[in-house]
Formats: C-alpha cells, structure tokens, sequence
C-alpha cells in the first residue's frame, strides 16, 4: 500500500510545507522537516494520530526549528544522515546514504542530494513514488548553492533525473510560479514551461499548493533538469558544454535574477 501523504502549510511560521506521512499498513506516521509544534499537533490532532518519527532532510533552521518541541511531546526520534549529525538538533536516529529508512512496512532509500548543503538527503520512498527532497530541487527550480560546487549540483540532477517520471516531487518551498518566471527566460520557446506556469498559477488561485508536480513535469519545465536542452545552451552560450558547467552557470543567473 503506497504512503498517504498529507501537506502541512507552514508558510504562516517560516515559509515551508511541511508533509505527515502515514504508513497505511503499520499505520505508523512521520513528518518530515517540522517547522514548529504547533500546526503539525494541530493536524496530528485532528486526525487523531501519534507521531512515530521526524525526518530530516538537512540542518537548515527552517527544516529542523520543530524537532526538539516536536519530540518533546511526541518522544519519537529525529532521524538524519549520519554524515551531517553534528548540526541535525536532537537526532537521535542515525541513517547512511545509499542505506535505508522504514517507515512501518513503507521503505525509504536515503539518496544523497548535496548543493544546497553538503549532507542534504532526500528519502525515496519508490514503492510509493514519493520522493521528500528537502531544498535540494524545487519546482522549476533548485535551492541555493549555499555550501556544494556545481559538481556537486550536477551529480544531484543527474541522481534525480535518473528516478521514475511518475515519481511525485515533494519539495520545502512554494516558489514554482517565481521559479517559472526563470525557467521561461532561460528557454522561451519550451510550450512545457508557460503550461506549467499556467497550472502553478490556476492552483494558487484556487488556494491550493503547486506542490507535490511529478518528475516527468519537472523534467520537461525546470531548467536544472534540462542540461542537455539545446535552447538552454544556446540562451548561455555554452553549446556542448558538461552538465556542472551548465549548472553552475544557471545556478549563479538565477541567484542573479
Ligand atoms: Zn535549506
């Protein structure tokens, strides 16, 4: 049975989505990258649910401001990658990339997504095509290179892209349809862009998240997965050139933008 997923919108405290997940099986839930205690025990209450696990997916304070408060109450464990444990608040639950997660019977493979910072993971849930990739890939968009290269960037899309294309996108931040002004300046002629933009745009307007898109949708609008888009290398100059050159370059136009 695939994981029921539930958006938390926590815009309101610091700008992110937060997402309870719910083994359908076990019954066992977690949430993931809690903002703060209040909105994710109004939701838990209000479905009449425990808490058996927080996942984090890396130590930025707007992914991990709830963990302590969270736990308090709940006194389940905060689960993070091993390699970035030092700066994780309260983990007390270590796990390795290329290992796994289990959520009751839902197993999460633990991808490494570095970039955005060194450390950053992202639990892969394939038998529920849920990927829960924190600030590492955004909506027609990717996070800041706060802390990796462009290399480090490159070997995350390329990680990603490689996933299934019914795979849904779960990303931290509502920033699609700001993220689609970019996307459109970096390939004007992509129909696949300006349709995404117009979904984004339908949804909020209709008060609803642009979150989870699928990864066959990213794949055909978000610039950081279309490297290897001839108008995309034509718009930077950079025919021909290696995917970490062009991300790199997209990266720093974008932070520019
Ligand atoms: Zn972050």
């Amino acid at each position: 049975m695939p994981l029921e997923v539930h958006l938390i919108d926590m815009r309101h405290v610091n700008d992110n989505y937060n997402f309870v997940l719910r083994d359908q099986a076990t019954g066992k839930v977690a949430v993931v990258d809690p903002s703060e205690l209040e909105g994710v025990q109004a939701f838990l209450t209000d479905k009449g649910w425990s808490l058996d696990a927080i996942l984090c997916t890396h130590h930025h304070w707007d992914h991990t401001n709830g963990n302590r408060e969270v736990q308090k109450i709940y006194d389940c464990p905060i689960v993070g990658n091993a390699a970035d444990a030092a700066r994780i608040p309260g983990i007390t639950e270590q796990v390795h990339v290329g290992g796994t997660y289990a959520l009751g019977e839902s197993v999460a493979e633990i991808l490494p997504l570095d970039g955005h910072t060194m450390g950053h993971i992202a639990y892969y849930f394939a038998d529920s095509q849920a990927l829960f990739c924190g600030d590492a890939l955004f909506s027609m968009g990717c996070g800041r290179l706060f802390e990796g290269t462009p290399e480090d960037l490159a070997a995350t899309m390329q990680r990603i892209r490689a996933l299934p294309e019914d795979t849904k996108i779960y990303c931290a931040h509502e920033y699609t349809i700001a993220n689609g002004r970019f996307a459109r300046a970096m390939e004007p002629e992509n129909a696949a862009v300006t349709a995404h933009i117009e979904r984004a745009k339908a949804q909020r307007k209709a008060g609803q998240a642009t979150i989870p898109s699928t990864l066959a949708e990213e794949c055909q609008s978000n610039p950081f997965l279309r490297w290897d888009s001839p108008e995309i290398q034509s718009v930077l100059a950079m025919q021909g050139a290696n995917p970490s050159a062009i991300l790199g370059e997209l990266r720093a136009r974008k932070d520019a933008f």
